[in-house]
């Protein structure tokens, strides 16, 4: 990526359990987009701002919008608070090209949901169980750098069935200790827009701290930023081609 021009990259976090749980406050005294901006803002082809729902437009205005190669988006108890029209923005700019990778809860999101088109519900637990991410697709660029698997500690359980529509690319698989499995990291494509989810990230537990997590976190903004390259046209309206290439012509 040397002679590109560095990512843009926006994380948007709701900051809301932060402000209101010493629990949460503990593991991340900054917010949870301050823990992920510390290490995106460690690689040299990225540039990174955050965004909070306090600000007005929740820190996501037309501006940074445009601006920006690839959102990363953390939220949980607060979905319902974040305006129609700041998603519809989002949702417009991922099929213009711009990356999105939903993290966590975030499969509850406004914007999530609206890409999916889907009601993105699973199972849950939390009882500080141990998860294994089992890598299903070993030359995806998004798996750079992890072995056969890794595994976080104590995790919040995700089980399956997870409402989404078939990825277009599997990456992980988790496995629990309670037993239950589920698809921790689903990659689809909408419109010029690369499209990532990744389970791992409970607000009461240092999942963002863990190296494999942010590694996965890293690899996945590079592919992302890539899918926003295509050159292909009218992906985002339907023109009238009036002349074929073979000189067919439109009937007036
Ligand atoms: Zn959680």
């Amino acid at each position: 990526m040397n002679e590109r021009s560095p990512i843009q990259v926006t994380i948007y976090n709701e900051f809301v359990h932060e402000r209101k749980d010493e629990k949460v406050q503990a593991v991340y005294p900054d917010g949870i987009h301050e823990t992920i901006a510390g290490f995106l803002r460690q690689q040299p082809d990225m540039q990174v701002r955050t965004a909070t729902l306090d600000q007005p437009q929740h820190g996501l205005s037309e501006e940074v919008v445009a601006s920006t190669d690839v959102m990363l988006w953390w939220g949980h108890m607060a979905h319902g608070q974040v305006e129609d029209e700041v998603v519809e923005r989002v949702h417009a700019a991922v099929l213009g090209g711009m990356g999105l990778i939903a993290l966590h809860s975030a499969h509850y999101s406004k914007i999530f949901k609206k890409l999916m088109g889907t009601a993105c519900g699973l199972v849950w637990r939390e009882a500080n169980e141990k998860e294994r991410l089992w890598v299903v697709n070993p030359s995806h660029p998004i798996a750079d750098g992890i072995d056969r698997y890794f595994e976080i500690p104590q995790t919040e359980m995700y089980g399956e069935y997870f409402d989404i529509p078939d990825p277009d690319e599997l990456v992980f698989i988790s496995w629990f200790q309670g037993g239950e499995v589920f698809r921790s990291g689903c990659a689809w494509r909408r419109g010029k827009g690369w499209v990532f989810y990744f389970r791992p990230g409970h607000e009461t537990l240092p999942i963002y701290h863990q190296p494999e997590v942010q590694r996965v976190i890293i690899n996945a903004v590079r592919w992302a930023a890539a899918g926003g390259r295509a050159t292909v046209t009218g992906i985002e309206s339907a023109p009238n081609v009036r002349i074929s290439p073979e000189g067919v012509r439109q009937i007036d």
